[in-house]
């Protein structure tokens, strides 16, 4: 498959590593929004959280929190953004599913932001809430 995460993972394609088991691989972003941008990376080939089953969900979700931690003893950032595009919609460019950890730095100047527009009142958000529990 041309996939270039696959091929980071089978090691056909050189990457900065920084974490690796048997279900999943972390390494550094070629092009860092901040030092230290780091993806985790199912080694299995999904395309996103679509197509994730909750047992992974329950492998990624400590090795996220481990790095986290170790990303900001080791780099002196003040914070952190964990960030996962999923569809082209929202920003997917790599469709090998991958969880963005994004160091955050005083004055860095990025801007990660969910716009937020008018408040929606409770007439408004009830019924969609309603919608997509039934959906669960
Ligand atoms: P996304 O927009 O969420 O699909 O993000 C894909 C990310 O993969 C981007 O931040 C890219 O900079 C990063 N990327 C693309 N190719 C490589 C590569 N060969 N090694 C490391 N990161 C990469
Ligand atoms: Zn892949």
């Amino acid at each position: 498959m041309d996939c270039i995460f696959c091929k980071i993972v089978n090691g056909e394609l050189p990457s900065a590593k920084i974490y690796e088991d048997d279900h999943q691989v972390a390494f550094l972003d070629a092009f860092p929004a901040t030092a230290g941008h780091a993806l985790l990376v199912p080694k299995k080939h999904i395309v996103n959280i679509f197509d994730c089953d909750e047992e992974l969900g329950r492998i990624i979700y400590p090795t996220l929190i481990k790095l986290s931690k170790a990303i900001r003893h080791a780099m002196g950032c003040t914070g952190l953004n964990i960030v996962q595009n999923n569809e082209a919609v929202a920003g997917q460019v790599v469709f090998h599913s991958h969880i963005h950890l994004i160091p955050r730095y005083d004055y860095d100047g990025i801007k990660i932001a969910v716009a937020s527009k008018a408040q929606a009142t409770p007439e408004v958000l009830a019924p969609i809430a309603d919608k997509i529990m039934r959906a669960l």
